[in-house]
């Protein structure tokens, strides 16, 4: 028998000994995760450095400490997440008390992407075995080196029978999918999520998935533009720009643009100095396709800043640039790079229009200080979710859930969230047996149909 089958068989029989449920067990599991992450974290960092030239900082802000985050959270949490919650029964169930009652899914399925390998590999699965169930998880196969160091500490962590993870490319995950697992959390990209939602339809497993898309930064004339053009610089060159929730494209009103520019490029050679592509600082491209694909981009439009390129280093310096046409790749597809296209507006019902005209958006980023720009922009785009005054941190909250909507994805996690998504809600009502309404029963008399109109209305 071949790995994949041979694990998935393992975990399901290891379910169903049903040592997952109980609150000790998922506290210890916790507990080991956050042991075996502390005692890799060296190696963690390393990976990040080999695949991605994450500085540690970075690489911890934004991979490791948030999930030790997100294990502290359930570990407060959970507790209260797994109790039983009583509800009122309708009178017409007299005498009778109703519950909710969460219960794992059994056997989850994890596809991470490469972009932040530890934190969308390991920030679901604290989700997953705080809600008592057992995992695969399937990493990127570009992210090579970090995708070895998690396999290594879920080891150290973790029998096989529990949680473990499997190597591989597409043709792998495929294979993956051919089993019929209790549940699908994807993070990835819409494409490939088209295919994870198809495959799942075959055994009706139901599924997470967290996509990309073009994320909009919108720049109001009331916005404070020097502290707005440091949080989108921030946002936006963060990972060199390979973040789902990065600001895609900038709309800014036109009035304010040459100022907004300016800003811009002065937080750039801020973080990164004047020559970003040289700084310890400021991430690589991950692989040669991506390196090559965003480098065509800069023929979308006409530089305003940056430009520069190192093939030696695979790195593109941060990048304004202002697109020739608004059905160029650069204003079509997923930018997933250092490189941010601006275009001006004049009026905001442009800006609602230019938005809800293309795919959902993952997130939203307006700079304002007008309260009915907020509210307009708010109540009438559609998207995943976002930030007023500031970029990217809303993912960092364990009290909001995270997701998309439409193009963007489908389901939330973080948090109490998580915990959500792989439980499933049972929803029971215990009846004494001391009465018995007779109403419900045949024959149905006119006095009998009399009460239940009187009931049910
Ligand atoms: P991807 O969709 O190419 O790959 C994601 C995972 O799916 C990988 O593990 C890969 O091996 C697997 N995969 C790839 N092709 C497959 C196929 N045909 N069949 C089955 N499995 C397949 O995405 P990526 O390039 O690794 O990551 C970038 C994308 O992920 C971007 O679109 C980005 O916006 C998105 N993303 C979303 C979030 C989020 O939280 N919403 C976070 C990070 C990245």
């Amino acid at each position: 028998m071949n790995k994949i089958k041979n694990v998935f068989n393992l975990q399901k029989q290891y379910f169903n000994t049903h040592e997952t449920l109980s609150y000790s067990f998922r506290m210890d599991a916790l507990n080991k995760l956050r042991i075996s992450i502390i005692k890799h974290a060296d190696n963690l960092l390393e990976a990040l450095d080999k695949d991605l030239g994450k500085h540690q900082h970075e690489a911890y802000m934004t991979e490791i400490g948030i999930v030790l985050k997100e294990i502290s959270y359930m570990e407060k949490h959970l507790k209260k997440l797994m109790k039983r919650k009583r509800v009122k029964s309708p009178l017409t169930d007299f005498p009778s008390i109703s519950f909710i009652m969460p219960h794992p899914y059994g056997t989850v399925l994890i596809i991470s992407p490469w972009n932040y390998p530890v934190n969308l590999s390991l920030a679901p699965l604290v989700g997953a075995i705080a809600a008592g169930n057992t995992a695969i998880i399937k990493p990127s196969e570009f992210s090579v080196n970090t995708s070895k160091a998690i396999e290594e500490l879920i080891k150290d962590a973790y029998e096989d029978k529990y949680v473990c993870v499997i190597q591989g490319d597409k043709e792998v995950t495929q294979e993956l999918l051919e089993n019929k697992f209790n549940y699908i959390f994807f993070t990835g990209s819409t494409n490939v999520g088209k295919i994870i939602m198809e495959k799942a339809s075959k055994f009706l497993t139901p599924v997470s998935l967290e996509l990309g898309g073009k994320s909009p930064v919108i720049v109001d004339k009331t916005a404070n533009i020097e502290v707005s053009a440091k949080r989108i610089a921030f946002g936006k060159f963060l990972n060199s720009g390979q973040t789902c929730i990065a600001p895609d494209y900038l709309l800014v009103h036109e009035d304010i643009k040459d100022r907004l520019v300016n800003g811009l490029k002065k937080s750039i050679e801020e973080f990164y100095g004047d020559k970003p592509i040289d700084s310890e600082h400021y991430s690589t491209i991950i692989n040669e396709k991506h390196f090559n694909r965003l480098s065509a981009y800069l023929k979308n439009g006409e530089i305003i800043y940056g430009g520069d390129i190192s093939v030696t280093k695979r790195k593109i310096g941060p990048t304004l640039i202002t697109p020739i046409d608004n059905n160029l790749p650069i204003m079509t597809e997923e930018i997933f790079g250092p490189l941010l296209p601006i275009v001006t507006f004049n009026d905001m019902k442009e800006v609602v229009d230019f938005i809800n005209n293309r795919p959902n958006p993952l997130a939203l980023y307006l700079f304002t200080e007008d309260k009915k720009i907020e509210s307009k922009v708010l109540t009438e785009c559609q998207f995943g979710g976002g930030c007023i005054n500031d970029t990217v941190v809303h993912i960092a909250s364990d009290y909001l859930p995270f997701g998309g909507v439409g193009e963007s994805g489908m389901g939330h996690y973080h948090g109490q969230s998580s915990f959500k998504t792989f439980t499933h809600y049972k929803s029971i009502l215990k009846k004494a047996t001391w009465f018995d309404l007779k109403i419900r029963y045949a024959p149905f008399t006119k006095t009998k149909s009399n009460i239940i109109k009187k009931f049910l209305k």
